[in-house]
């Protein structure tokens, strides 16, 4: 661009088609505010703005999210007539959807004369983009049933908005769509699958189509690792790991962050401290703070926490709070009050206050039976104003997404989940499950209203799903915090009564739970 800028300048009395030139150029550089300035010099010597330098300029609006720009611009389209022009709108939508004014986009989009696949994929993305992921797949349901049909960017958007909903239902309808229409199979698609797949749970159909893929990139053996990993499945992800050799991939940090955590995920101590050793020797990768979280995670949960604290003061990186974060989680593991006290004092020192941390001093309090401190812990919470997060679950039934608060009684069905809910306690409390009442009021998770722990958000959502799915039918939950203590031993429990496999995905990790246990071996 230096050199066109110079070239330019000698230009005397540029015309439209130079100075959209420049535009262009600008807008897809490194430095796209340029564009805009010279969208105003443009002006300034008296030229007109045709439909490409609304298009340009609007380009480089979108790269540096400038909002108010693009709507002066539109001010400016509509003056000039241009709001017949496909292309214009287009970028206009675009603009306005990923920068979160939907309601303008979909305004525009409505008003259009006739629509391009562009003017879909750009509703489509911005749906995907501000996590509306369910108002992205009725727009794609509607495109296949009209005359633009959906393309291959369209179905790469659509199966992340089923990845993020773990909507596995509605993935597998897009992905025989992908079957049965001309869309080319390439590396993109097949990563987007596999990321849909590996996130709703499905892990046999993510390895399905890592296999048909004929050509793979370091994002699909990623990819591949960690579905492995987060579903607690460490032995494959470590052989995932040594065949991505044979395809002469070399790995990456994200690479090693899945393989440290499959270790971590099923306590393989010996196994993640010589890969983490191997590492920059062997690869070349130089370990990131999120590496030495990982082997903080591994050594801490395994009961090594003396380790783990040494590893963090001896890192040449800066500490941070997410790691000690994880070496307090430890802590609670292993009920170690002294430590996590003055890691609770350190995080707040390095980040001010976050609700889980008073959790886990709280929980650390609780597995050591001092109910007093976890008290006093909790009392400190409420009276600094920290807000916690408000647990909700999803399931997919029939092609239909439903969510559940925590204690949530605004379900059109609620009656009958809350009978439902009923019948599974007097179940439960046969097969001898007795929550311990002193242990559950002080292990707070991290749910609202937590003393009530049977109408925690994923109790709800898989009391609904025994109600509205077959027997023997696989139940997927996700969820947006971690799964606690109670609810993991029901489900346990569940499973084996009802004689039904239940996945969850919580904010970490995945739990399978079939005949009474669970993939994570009670280790999460
Ligand atoms: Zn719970
Ligand atoms: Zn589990």
């Amino acid at each position: 661009m230096d050199y066109a800028c110079m070239a330019f300048n000698q230009i005397n009395q540029p015309g439209s088609y130079t100075w959209n030139t420049m535009i262009r150029g600008f807008s897809c550089s490194l430095n796209p505010l340029e564009s805009l300035k010279f969208y105003s010099a443009m002006r300034a010597h008296g030229l007109i703005a045709n439909s490409y330098t609304f298009s340009f300029t609007l380009k480089a609006c979108a790269r540096v999210s400038a909002i108010s720009e693009a709507q002066e611009l539109h001010t400016e389209i509509t003056k000039v007539g241009l709001c017949w022009d496909v292309n214009v709108i287009n970028t206009l939508i675009h603009v306005y959807a990923n920068y979160g004014e939907l309601e303008n986009a979909g305004k525009l989009f409505d008003e259009m004369p006739y629509r391009t696949v562009v003017s879909w994929n750009a509703m489509v993305g911005g749906f995907n983009h501000r996590g509306c992921f369910g108002d992205a797949l009725d727009l794609f349901n509607l495109m296949r049933g009209g005359l633009q049909k959906p393309d291959g960017v369209t179905v790469a958007m659509v199966l992340s908005s089923c990845a993020n909903l773990g909507a596995l239902g509605k993935g597998q309808l897009v992905h025989s769509y992908l079957e049965t229409s001309d869309i080319n199979m390439d590396l993109v698609i097949g990563n987007a699958l596999m990321d849909m797949y590996a996130k709703c749970g499905s892990l046999e159909d993510c390895q399905k189509v890592f296999e048909r893929m004929t050509k793979r990139d370091l994002v699909s053996w990623n990819s591949m690792i960690n579905a492995f990993a987060v579903n607690g499945n460490a032995s494959d992800a470590l052989d995932i790991f040594r065949s991505m050799r044979s395809d002469s991939i070399r790995p990456d940090a994200i690479t090693f962050v899945s393989v440290l955590r499959a270790c971590s995920h099923a306590g393989l101590v010996h196994e993640g401290k010589e890969i983490f050793s191997r590492m920059k020797v062997e690869y070349g990768v130089e370990p990131e703070i999120e590496h030495y979280g990982c082997m903080v995670d591994l050594l801490g949960r395994a009961g090594f926490l003396e380790e783990a604290l040494n590893l963090i003061e001896t890192m040449p990186l800066e500490r941070n709070a997410i790691i000690l974060r994880a070496l307090l989680g430890a802590c609670k593991v292993h009920g170690n009050v002294e430590l996590g006290r003055s890691l609770v004092r350190d995080i707040l020192e390095l980040e001010g206050s976050h609700s889980g941390d008073y959790v886990s001093l709280s929980n650390i309090y609780a597995s050591r039976g001092k109910w007093e401190g976890a008290a006093r812990v909790r009392r400190m919470m409420r009276e600094s104003g920290v807000a916690k997060v408000v647990g909700y679950s999803l399931i997919e039934v029939k092609d239909t997404i439903h969510k559940f608060l925590v204690g949530d009684k605004s379900h059109p069905q609620g009656n009958s989940v809350y009978e439902m809910l009923d019948e599974i306690g007097k179940k439960l409390k046969l097969e001898g499950h007795l929550p311990n009442t002193s242990f559950v009021l002080y292990d707070i998770g991290e749910e609202e209203k937590e003393e009530n722990l049977s109408v925690h958000s994923e109790r709800l959502a898989i009391a609904f799903g025994l109600i509205r799915t077959r027997a023997g039918e696989t139940i997927r939950i996700v969820k947006n915090l971690r799964v606690c203590t109670d609810c993991h031993s029901v489900t346990k429990l569940i499973s084996k009564i009802y004689d039904r496999r239940i996945i969850v995905r919580d904010r970490s990790r995945f739990h399978h739970f079939n005949r009474g246990t669970c993939s994570c071996m009670d280790y999460w």
